[in-house]
């Protein structure tokens, strides 16, 4: 029977069961699409990084006997979108098979195939995650919150992850949280970075050729995201060796000097399946257990904890509530996001550094992401479609899946408290503790009036006093509500006032 298997640009997991043998009948197909570079406008470091880890990819099984169609976004045969390539190719198969697909969208889509094609069409799990789509909904069926953290221990037990054997949690805690939020002032080195970089000139002009709209900056003769298996395994190698006796200590710091930190990196090599999650905490578990005496337990146990539980999490989020968690808007916002989030033109120190390192890397670590320019954007009450575009389009590592259940629920609160259960939202105060950005900021990080006065400290309040009857009932916020009760008429009318005149010039901030 001739089959023709469709591989997404997201599904290049070498070790999938279908590579395991080679059949002359199955023909894999792998496209770059418009549909897939359009739907938002990317970071020109991912396109680029897609569209090179995919044609590498698909020479990989050729080379190793595999039948495979490639479609480059230029070809004349290219219809533009993934549905009407296939209806398009699969003239002579007799069969259609594919992966599910993680998006949404990409998940309709496909389900037209059959009917389009009138052909047979078969579906196979990607084999990637360590849960289904469907896990985390039933383990928390009939609970009306889904607390992360148990899903986390579920999950550690499930798969035996730094355990003591049985249920006990190696260390006798599940969490070393409270060990992990240290600031970080240059007292550790940060090794530089492996180079695992690729010359993808040739891509670019052709993206740039077929006018399609991208943002951010690009050296495109070393294009420093790992694009094969081998430059991801490369990067898994030196976060082992090096950053991960820190990972946890500093997870949570922010510096001029350096955007990535002891941050992994490794986003974009496991949502595009080049490393499997399971793959990556065991090399960390192991590696604690090999140098006990340099990685402790609690930077080991910060980074499993991102993988299996919050990763694993968000996915099984995704699941459970699309579509309509993409229309949720909890606070009513509205506002756009000021044009400076395309230029990092802000006085604002702290915004300039995480949006300028964005458009320079397609990068910014977790707290960037949540507690400058997500902060930022829910004080500042933009609208979350806002926020998820832009999210979407300029990290490297973002899939709608991971991207719209930390964007719209875990940073912007859109949700009503389905991932968190309150608002990350914080003044210069906390920004200051965990970085150094407000040392040189042109703004006072200490007042909270006057044109000078940090705008974060005023909006503080003032997404307090506007929310009030959809918070105060949170058991996690009522001591900001009396500490706002407990100051003066005439100071609360004074910081309000503030906060709106930041509110109207946004753009000039
Ligand atoms: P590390 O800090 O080294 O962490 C290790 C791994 O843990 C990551 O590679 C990632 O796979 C996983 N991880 C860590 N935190 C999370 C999380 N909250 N959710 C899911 N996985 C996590 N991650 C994406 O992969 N794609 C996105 O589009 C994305 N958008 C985000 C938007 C916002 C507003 C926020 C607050 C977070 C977002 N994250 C996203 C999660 C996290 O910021 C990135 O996974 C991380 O910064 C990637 O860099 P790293 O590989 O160096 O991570
Ligand atoms: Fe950011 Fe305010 Fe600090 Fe400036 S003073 S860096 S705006 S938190």
């Amino acid at each position: 029977m001739k089959t023709l298997r469709l591989l997404l640009g997201d599904q290049l997991n070498h070790h999938h069961s279908w590579f395991q043998s080679i059949d002359p009948n199955i023909t894999y197909i792998l496209m770059e699409a418009r549909s897939e570079t359009d739907y938002v406008r990317h970071h020109i470091q991912k396109v680029a990084a897609f569209f090179a880890a995919m044609r590498t990819f698909a020479q990989q099984l050729e080379r190793a006997g595999h039948q495979v169609i490639y479609l480059k976004l230029d070809d004349v045969a290219n219809r533009g979108s993934i549905l009407e390539n296939l209806i398009h190719c699969s003239n002579g198969y007799d069969q259609i098979e594919y992966q599910l697909p993680d998006e949404w969208r990409l998940d309709q889509e496909l389900q037209k195939l059959s009917q389009r094609t009138g052909l047979p069409v078969k579906v196979f799990d990607t084999e990637h995650f360590l849960s289904s789509r469907s896990d985390l909904d039933n383990f928390f069926k009939g609970k009306k919150t889904y607390l992360m953290e148990s899903f986390y221990r579920h999950m550690r037990v499930k798969h035996n992850i730094l355990m003591q054997g049985g249920a006990q949690p190696e260390g006798g805690q599940w969490n070393f949280d409270h060990d992990n939020r240290q600031t970080w002032k240059g007292q550790v080195a940060i090794p530089p970075l492996p180079d695992v970089s690729t010359d993808v000139s040739d891509i670019v002009q052709m993206i740039q050729a077929q006018g399609v709209t991208c943002i951010g900056t690009i050296d495109a003769n070393r294009l420093m995201w790992p694009v094969t298996r081998e430059q991801s395994l490369q990067l898994l190698e030196h976060f082992l060796q090096h950053l991960l006796p820190h990972f946890g200590s500093y997870q949570d710091a922010m510096h001029t000097a350096d955007v990535f930190m002891f941050h992994s990196r490794l986003s974009f090599a496991m949502n595009v399946k080049l490393l499997h999650p399971l793959e990556v905490v065991k090399a960390a578990e192991s590696a604690w257990r090999a140098r006990p005496n340099e990685i402790s337990l609690s930077q080991t146990e910060g980074f499993i904890r991102q993988i299996i539980g919050w990763r694993e999490y968000m996915r099984g989020v995704y699941w459970a509530k699309m579509p309509a968690y993409a229309q949720l808007n909890f606070f009513g916002h509205e506002r756009q996001l000021p044009s400076w989030f395309w230029t990092a033109d802000t006085k604002m120190n702290c915004l300039h550094h995480a949006i300028k390192g964005s458009l320079e890397n397609a990068y910014a670590h977790h707290i960037q992401r949540l507690m400058i320019t997500g902060n930022f954007a829910l004080l500042a009450g933009i609208h979350p479609d806002e926020v998820d575009q832009w999210y979407l389009g300029i990290y490297i590592d973002a899939l709608e899946w991971v991207e719209i259940t930390n964007t719209r629920g875990m940073s912007q609160f859109a949700d009503g408290g389905i991932v968190g259960t309150k608002p990350y939202v914080s003044s210069a105060n906390y920004i200051d503790k965990m970085s150094n950005y407000c040392g040189t900021c042109a703004y006072d990080k200490k007042a909270k009036l006057g044109d000078q006065a940090c705008p974060f400290n005023s909006l503080y309040w003032h997404f307090y006093n506007r929310n009030r009857s959809l918070l105060e009932k949170n058991p996690r916020i009522g001591m900001m509500y009396r500490t706002w009760d407990k100051m003066e008429a005439n100071q609360k009318t004074a910081i309000l006032e503030q906060a709106e005149k930041h509110l109207e010039r946004l753009e000039g901030l």
